[in-house]
């Protein structure tokens, strides 16, 4: 496909619409501009490589009975420890229920029961049963799986897959193009676009231990930041509590909906470690277990969930099931070893209600986003609805902003930014390493500085491709934590343990100011 994609093209030639990222985001804004032409890059064939289809909770959306757009905003607000755009909270919750609808229409198979009304599961921080899911802990699968096959047959959808975004063109503040690495090393391929989606999805891959995929290592955020365009929220990083701790990567994730369904967290002791915590115990806000979870390992009695009590576990909650059972351990009898795992990112580019980012022609959607609708912590399942609501609006808008389809010519040229880089793992894993012992679950601003300054050594020397990206992504949010000196949400520092309601802000950021802050951290250093 990308080699006929390639034939077809004069070298003058401009796409439409580009989106790069094949996960939930992407896909669905492409299938809400139909019949207009889009182009779908991803990474992966689509369909891997995309924490949307690795999604085992579900979608939170206010369509049970007695539940309420009111009830579902204010559960938003509460997890975002202050920081919440209300009024894009209260637009995701409200456009949620007709979202969910048109996933129906593609065909997602969500559970329900003989009425036809949805069966809702609860999660933690949810004051409601509000997550619709697909045979207990396959929504991501099933959601994609009817997503990949209604695009599929849309021939108004092109999707090249093997293509990693590389760099953004600019002229000005306008985004142009785009220029993207063929997966399998062939020579790169520029793309000309009248309006540009980043839809790539998160940063778990910058660090050693993570739930995402692969490919989810914030190219695209860096992409867009090195292009100029605003990062919002960098430092807020949530880290998932109970990932399986049975040695791969990713790391296999032990959904929340365990611990709604009476799953416990005990230590090696057996002994429940969150009563003493949280008043909400095992279902309290993800940090909050996320550091109780690593302070047992830290203090080394280690950590462990306990599902033997839960119903049906085998049945209902196959996913977990299987990566236990698939690592030696058998969650009806014992215990699972777990461990914190970088998660989902509730910082990224900074968009507006449209999912227009502060570059003209430049939109972002999904996880790559910030919207502001999660402030510093994502309340669970309200990532895949904001990823739909937002693809959705950002699909309008662009229709609304340049509503004849073009295909034509324009007469600059593009300028040749591509140089092969012989960057290779070692830096790569080094880079996540750093990531999870200094800019992880619990920080400290010397332990930031020296992550700063290590980073950008390594941004230095990556002339170009994927480790550049990275690095620069790891910088953004590094910089960002170095720069919040209080704790709220998923940033933690232990040298300032508590919130100041002077820094009760959302932060922003631009790669130039991270470089700013890394020189400036290590000048202190020094
Ligand atoms: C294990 C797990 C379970 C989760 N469970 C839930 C849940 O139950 N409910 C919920 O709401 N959220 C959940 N989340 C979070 C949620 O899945 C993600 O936030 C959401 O799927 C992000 O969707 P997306 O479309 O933005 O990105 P993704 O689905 O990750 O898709 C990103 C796409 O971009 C492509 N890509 C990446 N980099 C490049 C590049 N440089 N060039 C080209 N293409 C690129 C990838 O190949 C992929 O196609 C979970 C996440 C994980 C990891």
């Amino acid at each position: 496909m990308v080699d006929q994609y390639r034939a077809s093209r004069t070298a003058a030639a401009i796409d439409d619409v580009v989106i790069v990222g094949g996960g939930l985001a992407g896909l669905f804004c492409a299938l809400k501009l139909a019949p207009r032409p889009v182009t779908v890059i991803t990474a992966a064939p689509i369909g891997e490589g995309a924490s949307s289809a690795w999604a085992q909770g579900g979608i939170a959306a206010a369509v049970g009975e007695g539940d309420s757009i009111d009830s579902h905003v204010a559960d938003t607000l509460s997890a975002g420890a202050g920081l919440v755009d209300e009024n894009i909270a209260r637009l995701m919750a409200g456009e949620g229920p007709a979202r969910i609808a048109d996933l129906l229409r593609y065909g997602v198979p969500f559970d329900r029961d003989l009425a036809g009304h949805f069966l809702l599961s609860r999660e933690a921080a949810h004051s409601a049963r509000r997550i619709v899911h697909v045979k207990g802990d396959r929504a991501g699968a099933a959601i994609m799986h009817a997503l990949i096959a209604t695009v599929r047959n849309t021939p108004s959808i092109r999707v090249l897959e093997g293509l990693k975004l590389d760099e953004l063109y600019t002229d000005g503040r306008r985004v142009t193009g785009l220029r993207v690495i063929p997966a399998d090393g062939g020579a790169p391929l520029d793309l000309r676009a009248r309006a540009v989606v980043l839809a790539t999805g998160g940063i778990g891959g910058l660090y050693a231990v993570t739930t995402n995929p692969r490919e989810a290592r914030g190219e695209g955020l860096a992409a867009g930041a090195r292009a100029g365009a605003l990062v919002a929220d960098a430092e807020f990083v949530q880290f998932h509590p109970t990932a399986l701790n049975v040695g791969r990567d990713p790391a296999p994730l032990a959904t929340e909906a365990l611990r709604g369904e009476g799953a416990t967290l005990v230590n090696g002791k057996g002994e429940r470690f969150m009563q003493a915590l949280h008043p909400d115990a095992e279902l309290a806000p993800r940090d909050v277990v996320a550091r109780g979870v690593f302070a047992e390992i830290a203090a080394g009695r280690g950590a462990f969930l306990d599902a033997r009590g839960v119903e049906k576990l085998a049945e209902r909650f196959p996913t977990v099931y299987a990566a236990a059972t698939g690592a030696g351990i058998e969650p009806l009898k014992e215990p699972m070893p777990i461990a914190p795992a970088a998660h989902y990112h509730m910082g990224g580019l900074l968009t507006d209600a449209n999912g227009r980012t502060s570059l003209d022609r430049l939109w972002a959607a999904g996880e790559v986003a910030s919207t502001g609708a999660h402030g510093a912590n994502r309340l669970a399942s309200n990532s895949l609805l904001e990823a739909i609501v937002f693809a959705a609006r950002i699909a309008a808008d662009i229709k609304s902003l340049l509503p004849q389809p073009q295909v034509s010519a324009l007469p600059a040229s593009m300028p040749d930014l591509f140089a092969a880089s012989g960057a290779g793992a070692g830096e790569e894993a080094e880079l996540r390493a750093l990531m999870q012992s200094s800019v992880g679950v619990i920080r400290t601003g010397a332990g930031l500085a020296h992550a700063l300054g290590e980073i950008a050594h390594i941004e230095r020397n990556a002339p170009s491709g994927g480790l550049r990206n990275m690095a620069a992504a790891a910088l953004l949010i590094a910089a960002s934590a170095f720069a919040r000196t209080e704790s709220r949400g998923g940033h933690f520092r232990s040298d300032f343990p508590k919130p100041d309601p002077a820094q009760a802000a959302r932060s922003f950021i631009t790669l130039n100011d991270a470089h700013a802050i890394a020189a400036r951290a290590n000048a202190k250093a020094a």
